[in-house]
């Protein structure tokens, strides 16, 4: 997709996917409603018009009160849209934050306001709590790359090469692979293999353009597949320099999934949290976040004082999470995400070398002008 295209989506998105009214349900918006949620409208008023409000606050007043009842946790990820995040997210972040809260809770109930794997994740690292999606259908294109008999045959094809698979795989997957990363910790996970296993070679699947990436920032050798995240991908360094010209004197931050021309003519470049502390704390004052639309809206809440320029790409799957679907979840206990329990127990080991390994003291953020290396790319 050309530069224009992506510009396009951000004009033509919707601010909220769902057309499903509270009234559909038997819930209204009433001044009760109104009186309990006006904390949760102050937080988000500067990215939800107030006469969107109505539509929203009915399903969060339900939400939070059934959360209360079924001693439950909303894992919310930072690609929902700011109703979601900020109103009925109990713990908030990119993967890594979620799986870390995920394995600590101690909710009898967690529903997964993200995408499938996501929820796989939250089950393998709590086996005895009931895990809800909203919606079984949110996938993702990284996810449906690749199958456990591709890692199989991968592995025979490089012996003695340890498999580090990012954390937006199934469960299958995972079991396969020898230790799981986040784009957070991508390259400290590939140093930290390497040197355990005693190889000069790591298998970084299966996104290409993060093990492109990662490659760039380590003399570390990597094989890696053709996996793309379908938001990222679409993001060209074109798409970079029509903003500079538009908008002068911007940050431009990049999310490590696009392809590495974007990274290189972007200012900054790290994780989903790497952006966000980056747009609190750097001080720049205009700020453009090249990932998932509802990021910038997520992050925006919480900087009054910057302007972020909003071109951005949707994430498909994960706009099938709206708060119709969370209150539908909590009420019917729908739909239980099941792992097999021999597959959970290896997903789980793979997950628990990532998680036991120390936690920087900020997430890992890329050297923009690092020059490319060579990966294989299977
Ligand atoms: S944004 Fe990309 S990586 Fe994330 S769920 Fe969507 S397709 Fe998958």
């Amino acid at each position: 997709m050309d530069g224009m295209n992506a510009l396009n989506d951000a004009v033509v998105r919707p601010r909220s996917p769902s057309n499903t009214t509270p009234e559909a349900f038997g819930l209204s918006y009433d001044d009760g409603v109104a009186a309990r949620t006006r904390a949760a409208y102050e937080r988000v008023k500067s990215v939800i018009p107030a006469e969107e409000w109505p539509r929203h606050a009915p399903f969060i007043d339900a939400i939070n009160r059934l959360k209360a009842e079924k001693n439950a946790v909303i894992l919310a990820h930072n690609y929902m849209t700011p109703e979601i995040f900020h109103c009925i997210g109990d713990f908030m972040g990119d993967s890594l934050a979620l799986a870390r809260e995920a394995a600590r809770t101690d909710a009898d109930l967690i529903v997964q306001a993200g995408v499938h794997f996501m929820a796989e994740t939250a089950k393998i690292l709590s086996p005895e709590k009931t895990v809800l999606i909203p919606d079984l259908e949110a996938g993702c294109s990284l996810a449906a790359s690749i199958t456990a008999a591709d890692i199989r045959l991968i592995k025979e094809r490089y012996p003695g090469a340890p498999v580090v698979t990012y954390v937006n795989t199934s469960a299958e997957v995972k079991a396969e692979s020898d230790v799981t990363c986040t784009s957070s910790n991508a390259r400290q996970v590939v140093e930290w293999a390497a040197q355990e296993w005693g190889s000069d070679t790591v298998i970084l699947l299966p996104d290409e353009f993060l093990a492109r990436n990662v490659a760039s920032q380590t003399p570390i050798r990597i094989i890696t597949w053709h996996g793309r995240c379908e938001v990222h991908e679409r993001f060209s360094a074109e798409d970079i320099r029509e903003l500079r010209d538009a908008n002068p004197g911007v940050s431009v931050l990049a999310h490590p999934e696009c392809p590495p021309d974007v990274l290189a003519e972007a200012d900054f470049a790290g994780s989903t949290s790497a952006m966000a502390n980056y747009a609190k704390e750097s001080g720049a004052k205009k700020v453009v976040l090249i990932t998932e639309c509802s990021m910038s809206d997520n992050v925006a809440v919480e900087n009054p004082g910057v302007d972020f320029i909003r071109p951005c790409n949707l994430c498909p799957h994960m706009k099938r999470i709206t708060l119709a679907g969370v209150y539908e979840a909590l009420l019917h206990n729908r739909h239980e995400v099941e792992v097999d329990p021999g597959i959970a127990e290896r997903a789980r080991a793979a997950m628990q070398r990532m998680l036991d390994l120390p936690p920087a003291a900020a997430p890992a953020q890329f050297d923009v002008k690092a020059p490319q290396r060579d990966v294989v790319v299977l």
